[in-house]
């Protein structure tokens, strides 16, 4: 069979997996030839062999099973970079490039900055960002250890030398190890940000990332309160943290950044137009 016709069968087995079938479909088998979609589209008549396309339907399955396709290729493109994935980190999304964008924007590439990304799952920030500032000096935590390895994988990869990486909880080891830790300019996280019960997180391609990237208590604010106030010990006076959030969380951040006695407070929409991003400055 020719991948035309491949595709064709495949999207129709996907028809009910997601809202993208074609585009997986297509991932899938690049992924599986070793070629890239514009190959495929190139050379819409190649046969497959049998050993590719036995390979193929057995992505196929565990697509149809729910799985995400980054977990299935190991990989998710994040600001351009070729990021390695697995069930241990979040897949980053595209939203998350926004937080990037406004830092890069609002600070020039001759500030001398020390930035902490809190939480960095697969590195999608803290990476971004080295590739853009190289001069930076980017610190990079995770409360989990199979995340952070993940992490530094992806900067020996990116060949991006600029982020030291640290095992902790939030702040936690910056309060036992850390003392006299240098203040940072900018502090950035995306945080879990979901209520623990939300129907959301038992359905779609969410159900198999870690649900401690995803929840955080009943109304998904734990994390982020706890973040706002911590922050305030290890930022300079004027320097800013920014953090991402649900699209219905807008008010509540603003509430928590007044109380936590950030100024300068900005909300910003993403794409879409939804209120994804609060920052604001220490005092
Ligand atoms: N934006 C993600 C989602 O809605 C959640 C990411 C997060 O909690 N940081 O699936």
């Amino acid at each position: 069979m020719q991948i035309t016709e491949h595709l064709k069968a495949a999207c129709k087995q996907l028809e009910n997996t997601g809202d993208s079938p074609r585009l997986d479909a297509e991932v899938l088998l690049s992924h599986c030839l070793n070629k890239n979609r514009t190959w495929l589209a190139t050379w819409p008549e190649k046969e497959l062999t049998q050993v590719q396309s036995l390979a193929f339907n057995s992505l196929l399955k565990r697509r149809q099973s729910g799985e995400p396709v980054a977990y299935i290729t190991g990989s998710r493109e994040f600001w351009s970079l070729n990021l390695h994935v697995t069930k241990d980190t979040l897949i980053p999304r595209p939203e998350t490039e926004l937080m990037v964008e406004i830092i890069l924007e609002q600070y020039p590439e001759t500030a001398n900055i020390k930035l902490l990304d809190l939480g960095t799952g697969s590195g999608a920030i803290a990476l971004a960002l080295a590739s853009e500032r190289p001069n930076w000096k980017i610190t990079a935590t995770d409360k989990s250890i199979a995340a952070l390895t993940i992490a530094k994988k992806n900067a020996q990869q990116l060949n991006l030398n600029n982020i030291e990486f640290i095992h902790s909880n939030w702040f936690e080891a910056f309060n036992e190890q850390l003392t006299g830790h240098p203040l940072f300019d900018i502090i950035a996280s995306n945080p879990p940000y979901i209520p623990q019960l939300d129907p959301h997180l038992s359905r779609g391609d969410v159900r198999f990332e870690p649900v401690s990237a995803l929840a955080s208590g009943e109304d998904g604010l734990d994390d982020i309160h706890l973040i706002c106030q911590q922050a305030l010990k290890y930022l300079k006076p004027e320097a800013m943290l920014i953090i991402e959030h649900g699209f219905d969380q807008k008010a509540k951040l603003h509430s928590i950044f007044t109380h936590s006695t950030y100024k300068n407070i900005c909300q910003h929409t993403d794409l879409a137009r939804l209120p994804r991003l609060t920052s604001g400055l220490k005092p």
